[in-house]
């Protein structure tokens, strides 16, 4: 799929078919999705990229100030910009290790809930609505788990690769929640911009 961050793309879209449709705005599927599977990529068409230079403020107009909002207002995804707090690593006591393929056999891929730890973050949104305490979510970034995977003795150089402590960058966090559990919000991507001087 040629769905990379930044990319704009055209692509025939319908509401999912009730009673599998959970009402969320944001829900939508590919047009065929069910019978022509096999070749849903073909009907993403790439028209453009997002100017590099407009990305911040375009990702600055879509701030919440908490994830509250976002839930109260029935979205499922958002973005809010964070202060970080901390970030550790949580073990996973239900780690199971194994290899998944992929249909074609080639790739091994081994799915979230296989990696030994979960990373997470806690912060606190630029509005934060919670009285006490912060929000402490997983972290769902794809390249986060690669690093993982390739190089297990060193997780802990994943912060750094996000620049979640440097200063010199402007954090931001697309969230989402689980669909079975709407309270549930989780950092599905961390976007960062370099702060102009
Ligand atoms: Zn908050």
């Amino acid at each position: 799929m040629p769905l990379k961050r930044w990319n704009i793309v055209r692509v025939p879209v319908e509401r999912p078919v009730r009673p599998r449709f959970n009402g969320r705005r944001e829900s939508w599927k590919i047009v065929g999705s069910r019978r022509e599977w096999y070749k849903l990529s073909e009907k993403v068409e790439v028209i453009g990229r997002y100017p590099r230079e407009k990305q911040p403020k375009l990702i600055a107009s879509l701030v919440d100030g908490c994830i509250l909002d976002i839930q109260e207002s029935g979205r499922s995804l958002g973005i809010v910009r964070p202060r970080i707090l901390d970030h550790y690593f949580e073990k996973r006591e239900d780690f199971k290790q194994y290899i998944q393929k992929t249909i074609d056999g080639r790739f091994r891929i081994r799915i979230k809930d296989e990696f030994p730890v979960e990373p997470r973050i806690k912060y606190r949104c630029s509005e934060c609505r919670i009285r006490r305490g912060f929000h402490d979510q997983q972290l769902l970034e794809l390249g986060v788990y690669e690093w993982i995977r390739k190089h297990p003795d060193k997780i802990e150089q994943v912060w750094e690769n996000l620049r979640l402590d440097d200063p010199e960058y402007d954090k931001f966090f697309f969230v989402g929640n689980l669909y079975r559990y709407p309270t549930a919000f989780v950092i599905i991507s961390v976007l960062r911009f370099k702060k102009q001087f």
